[in-house]
């Protein structure tokens, strides 16, 4: 049974002995319907306590709260959900607060402390991201009422890919669309793509900095990133996060005139089309059954032919999209698979190396299965031609990292 939650209720779970309380986080993921927080200390990587708060303005709105429980909150909105998580820190000592911003368009290239300038810039990159940075400003405004003493900090998805090179951010497009409304190629999942770039670039004992890599991020969303010599020099995501390789509900790249065409044969206006390009698409879409790559990896055994399908597609479109950004590159290092799918499914990385096959990859079986969500390593064999990797993503600690690092003086 789920307890009931009252503010203070925390601090029992806190020793104070065994837990360095100068450096805590309070890190923050503020969604459209949803807030996500987690306390860490960035350098014991503990975790004190974490949560979410969602359905957020409807009368299911929950507050979860690991390891206390849940408590039904009906109604309540972005600021008095923040208000009822900062409650329910009790007595931790925040240090300082760290933001997941979603977009940061061209005016941040590297995480920032929050001021009103700040803020307005990412207020500034709402219509580039409709569903999320109004979100975020709602959240960092009620964040810093709550908590005005202590320094706030974004951390930008996008920020890691603003050193594209102009022939890899820009569309073919009229220029003038880049001029007056930003249109370029973004990228997304920043945090994550330069995190397990760099826990690989330790596991492979060499610099980061000397490294060419490709990184795949597979979780609900889904984006491959080329790293060269510690910097992102292209990715699959674009304007939004639905370019690129198919995802759980999106469907990734399709011929632009798919949306006209959707519009005149099925009576459906833009809005609707948008909608189910991103929602209704992807392994949903395509399976009919479900956006969960275990429970399509489950009915594909059973031979549902669709789940199968979507699997295939999912697959090999990753490999056209990891060979399309060797482009960036002169060699490549290392393949990494990261994220939900990434990390969990060996059947899924064995079949897309099974396309890669022009990289020459030789999968070590047993490695395949011994690692993934809770052991980084390698999964090709040591004289593999291709060296693939499954590492781990951790955004949380990244951006606890990123907030202690511009909090130093
Ligand atoms: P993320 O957004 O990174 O949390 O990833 C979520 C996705 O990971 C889920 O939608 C599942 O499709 C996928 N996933 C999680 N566990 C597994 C697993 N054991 N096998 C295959 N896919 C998994």
């Amino acid at each position: 049974m789920d307890k009931h939650l009252t503010p203070g209720h925390v601090i029992c779970l806190i020793n104070p002995v065994t837990v360095n309380l100068s450096h805590n986080i309070l890190v923050i993921n503020c969604g459209s319907s949803s807030l996500k927080f987690a306390v860490i200390d960035p350098e014991s990587t503990q975790v004190l306590i974490q949560g979410i708060a969602e359905r957020l303005n409807s009368p299911d709105a929950l507050l979860k709260v690991q390891p206390l429980g849940s408590q039904a909150i009906p109604y309540i909105n972005h600021a008095k959900a923040m208000a009822a998580i900062l409650a329910s820190l009790g007595d931790i000592p925040i240090a300082g607060i760290g933001h997941r911003v979603v977009h940061g368009g061209e005016f941040f290239s590297a995480s920032v402390l929050l001021n009103e300038d700040a803020v307005a810039k990412i207020d500034a990159c709402r219509a580039l991201a409709p569903l999320h940075n109004p979100a975020h400003v709602t959240g960092i405004r009620a964040a810093m009422e709550n908590f005005p003493e202590l320094p706030h900090v974004a951390v930008f998805d996008t920020a890691f890919h603003q050193t594209m090179p102009p022939h890899a951010y820009f569309y073919a497009l009229p220029y003038d669309l880049y001029k007056t409304h930003q249109v370029r190629r973004y990228g997304f999942h920043g945090t994550s793509h330069r995190f397990v770039a760099e826990q690989a670039a330790t596991l492979l004992d060499k610099p980061f900095t000397e490294l060419q890599i490709i990184t795949a991020h597979l979780g609900n969303g889904c984006s491959a990133c080329a790293i060269k010599n510690g910097q992102s020099m292209d990715t699959t995501m674009g304007l939004t996060p639905l370019e690129g390789l198919a995802m759980g509900t999106r469907s990734g790249d399709v011929d632009p005139n798919l949306i006209q065409f959707l519009v005149e044969q099925t009576g459906r206006d833009i809005r609707q089309v948008t909608d189910l390009l991103n929602r209704d698409s992807g392994l949903l879409g395509l399976s009919g059954l479900s956006n969960d790559m275990r429970t399509l990896l489950e009915a594909a055994d059973n031979g549902h032919s669709r789940a199968e399908l979507a699997i295939d597609v999912f697959c090999y479109r990753l490999a056209k999209g990891i060979l399309g950004l060797a482009a960036a590159l002169d060699r490549i290092d290392a393949l990494i698979f990261t994220g939900g799918i990434g990390e969990n499914s060996a059947p899924i990385r064995a079949r897309t190396l099974a396309h890669l096959k022009v990289l020459k990859p030789t999968l070590d079986h047993d490695l395949n299965s011994a690692h993934g969500r809770h052991t980084a390593g390698r999964i090709t064999t040591t004289d593999s031609a291709l060296t693939a990797l499954v590492v781990p993503t951790n955004e949380e600690l990244v951006i606890a990292r990123e907030t202690q690092r511009l909090l130093q003086p």
